[in-house]
């Protein structure tokens, strides 16, 4: 009997060993991964540079409290506010606690105007984590059951729709902010249109509302450019990161811009972990070899190259309904249930996801290379044919 808590349906794999792209099991089978630790690991497994500067900062200093000045969070902030034109950073553990952190600043924001109830505008199918404040603003029905009562606070309408956003904002005078996914991941792989998002940002600077996004899975570097945002040239107020800020070691970040970056006080937020050196250190060091080896370009490239391949390879196939997404945040839609996608892939040596039921999911590291990718489309092109053939 295994001792940890129920929590996963876990696939019959497990690995010891990884390397770029590829993975290893104890039998010394070897696995192509295009989902890298769901948008974790960028820089791919065993990155040398990472391995060097976590190793480095291991041996200096792991943890010191956050009441003490920390030099490598410092750095990464300011980085961080380099990269994305925001100004202030709140260094967390994970994507749930930059939300939860989201959510306060938005409370607090509304609370000093006099709001009493202060409520946040969400989407529908949207995923911000499972934190009970979290899991309350997520759009799943599926991971709220069994766990009301859930957080208040919160109004969801239908995503891309603005006017579901200018009427619940007509009726609600307690609406603070709006929380968006520039592109929804566990929603499905669905990006927001650039009109939506643009209209939207004027909108909430129009009402005095922050304009608060996601980007805990299609940050840093993913979608090509830095965050996910900059396709739109709008800045946000606020922006949750977490998933690939690391490479793999706990890490999320509460980014905010102008006045929102100075609603926190001290003593209004805070946490043991966040921001120590260790983890920074890796940050710093995946930002960087972003940067110099031009990942950013090639997740646009080799995302291209991914979805006109699936385009091509599967015009003829009438189960698929579409494929979508932007730089290496792909999905392929298909007209029925296809969890059983991902354990046929792993029999061919391929790591994918499945998410909303019925779409394949693809979040390859960015150091993949060309004949890498064409290894995913030779290894799942023929398991999507077989599994809606039969
Ligand atoms: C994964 C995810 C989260 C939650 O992050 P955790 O680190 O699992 O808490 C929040 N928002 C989005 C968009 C995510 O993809």
């Amino acid at each position: 009997m295994s001792h940890l808590m129920n929590t996963y349906g876990r696939q019959a794999v497990g690995f010891v060993r990884g390397e770029g792209a590829w993975l290893w099991d104890a039998e010394g089978r070897r696995y192509l991964d295009a989902l890298a630790g769901i948008a974790v690991n960028g820089l791919g497994h065993a990155h040398p540079r990472l391995v060097r500067a976590i190793s480095e900062q291991a041996a200096r200093l792991i943890h010191v409290s956050n009441i003490y000045q920390v030099a490598e969070q410092e750095a990464l902030a300011t980085r961080i506010a380099q990269l994305s034109g925001m100004d202030r950073v709140f260094f967390c553990n994970s994507g749930a606690e930059a939300n939860e952190a989201a959510i306060k600043l938005a409370r607090l924001h509304g609370h000093q105007r006099g709001i009493e109830n202060p409520t946040i505008i969400v989407m529908e199918r949207a995923w911000h984590g499972r934190t009970l404040g979290t899991l309350s603003a997520t759009g799943s029905a599926k991971a709220q059951a069994g766990f009301g009562p859930l957080v208040g606070g919160f109004i969801r309408v239908p995503y891309n729709d603005l006017a579901a956003i200018e009427r619940v904002v007509e009726h609600h005078a307690e609406v603070v902010a709006v929380l968006l996914e520039p592109l929804q991941g566990e929603g499905g792989i669905r990006v927001a249109d650039i009109e939506y998002q643009t209209a939207l940002h004027a909108f909430c600077k129009s009402k005095g509302l922050l304009y608060m996004i996601d980007e805990v899975q299609c940050g840093i570097g993913r979608t090509g450019s830095w965050f996910a945002f900059q396709h739109t040239g709008v800045l946000p107020d606020v922006m949750t990161l977490a998933k690939g800020l690391g490479s793999g070691v706990p890490i999320g970040a509460c980014v905010a811009a102008g006045a929102s970056a100075d609603i926190f006080k001290p003593g209004n937020h805070g946490t043991t972990f966040g921001g120590g050196p260790l983890v920074c250190a890796a940050a710093l060091e995946t930002l960087a070899v972003m940067e110099e080896d031009g990942l950013l370009t090639r997740a646009t490239v080799l995302g291209n190259q991914l979805m006109e391949g699936l385009r091509t390879a599967l015009a003829d196939v009438p189960g698929v309904l579409e494929v979508r997404g932007q730089g290496l945040m792909i999905g392929i839609e298909l007209d029925r249930p296809c969890g059983v996608l991902v354990a046929k892939a792993i029999e061919a040596g391929l790591l994918i996801n499945v998410t909303q039921d019925s779409v394949v999911r693809l979040l390859p590291p960015l150091i993949l290379e060309d004949e890498q990718a064409a290894e995913i489309l030779r290894l799942l092109v023929p398991l999507i044919r077989d599994f809606l053939a039969a």
